[in-house]
């Protein structure tokens, strides 16, 4: 169920409904809007009776929510989410197209800080890198764990980017949560709902990708277990589906978000580096994910890809994305939107963000 509050409605008002919404055991979900805010209450077996809302002050209306997810969808909030980053000056779901770009795995320090120097230069407001690897060998690289949090951390205060990093599980979750700006959940963990509640008790913003055979419906799903747990910045990532295509790793669904777009306020990104797995698809696929409208797009680059541990092959030069910067920064004009300039000045380190 959904209260939508009058615009004119006090903070005191507001707080009066969530109260009695607690009262009945339920948990409310409220989320300011431009012009009202909307209470959405979870938590209950069976419908609750309109009347006990709808004398209250500041209430408008009381609404049946039809859909299954109700945190994540427009019926709840009909404005799209911008989740920021004000450290870095960034923001996913507003008219800039967050770029989010490194390598596949931390292998080193050195590996890490001249990806993250390249990448930071060609204008990327993010740098993604795992520290916990889920590989599908027990004998590939696993990653460096805490020692890789500490390199990103690192990364974050010299070059001014926000810091995205996958956790596993929720022991690494927790020390993800400490070092990162923003908590990747992996493809394979989409329906891991302990790991999904546990992401929804951060306060930090979660990139949650898309199971490889996972449903749009089953994708919401995910976010809104995450969310109905009160945290709610959600980034949806499409990194390709499992079909019968084998010329390519996966098969990147760019359909999804536009229908992603219709159902949920939510921003989604594009992963065209797992999604075809092929480092001379990446840039055409980040073209067309950018007309598609994506809010973003995640990127793996490696200073050296020949020499990588992990997902070499589809990881770019630098240089090439250097190319694929400029290619994008063209679209997206076409689209009303913008991605971030390549930066000449070396960043001035960014204030130590709250932790
Ligand atoms: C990754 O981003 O490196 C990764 C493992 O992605 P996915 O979970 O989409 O396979
Ligand atoms: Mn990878």
């Amino acid at each position: 169920m959904l209260i939508v509050m009058k615009a004119a409605a006090t903070d005191e008002q507001v707080r009066a409904v969530c109260e009695k919404v607690e009262r009945l055991g339920l948990r409310a979900h409220p989320m300011p809007g431009a012009t009202r805010t909307a209470i959405g209450i979870t938590g209950n077996k069976s419908d609750i009776e309109t009347g006990t809302f709808d004398e209250m002050l500041g209430v408008q209306e009381v609404i049946h929510v039809s859909k299954a997810y109700k945190l994540v969808s427009r019926e709840v909030k009909d404005e799209n989410t911008v989740v920021r980053f004000p450290a870095v000056d960034a923001s996913i779901g507003g008219s800039e197209v967050a770029v989010i770009a490194g390598p596949c795995a931390i292998e080193s320090r050195e590996q890490a800080f001249a990806a993250a120097e390249r990448v930071a230069r060609a204008g990327a407001k993010f740098f993604r890198g795992g520290a916990y690897k889920p590989r599908t060998s027990p004998y590939a690289f696993q990653g460096l764990g805490e020692e890789g949090l500490r390199i990103m951390a690192e990364i974050r205060d010299q070059f001014r980017l926000a810091i995205v990093t996958e956790a596993v599980d929720n022991e690494s979750l927790e020390l993800v949560d400490r070092y990162a700006d923003m908590i990747q959940i992996g493809a394979r963990n989409m329906q891991n709902f302990s790991l999904l509640k546990r992401a929804g008790h951060s306060r930090k913003p979660v990139l949650l990708k898309r199971g490889m055979s996972a449903t749009l419906d089953e994708f919401l799903m995910a976010a809104e277990y995450i969310m109905s747990e009160g945290n709610y910045n959600v980034i949806l990532c499409e990194r390709g589906v499992r079909t019968f295509a084998d010329h390519t790793r996966n098969t990147l669904d760019l359909s999804v978000v536009p229908a992603v777009q219709r159902l949920s306020h939510l921003p989604i990104i594009v992963d065209p580096s797992h999604g075809t797995g092929k480092r001379n698809k990446v840039t055409p696929l980040s073209r067309a994910a950018v007309a598609v409208g994506a809010d973003g797009l995640i990127i793996e680059v490696h200073p050296d890809p020949d020499k990588a541990l992990s997902d070499g092959t589809q990881s770019l030069y630098p240089d090439q994305f250097d190319q694929l910067m400029h290619e994008v920064r063209q679209i997206a004009a076409v689209v009303g939107r913008h991605v971030a300039g390549p930066v000449t000045q070396p960043a001035e380190p960014a204030a130590a963000t709250a932790r």
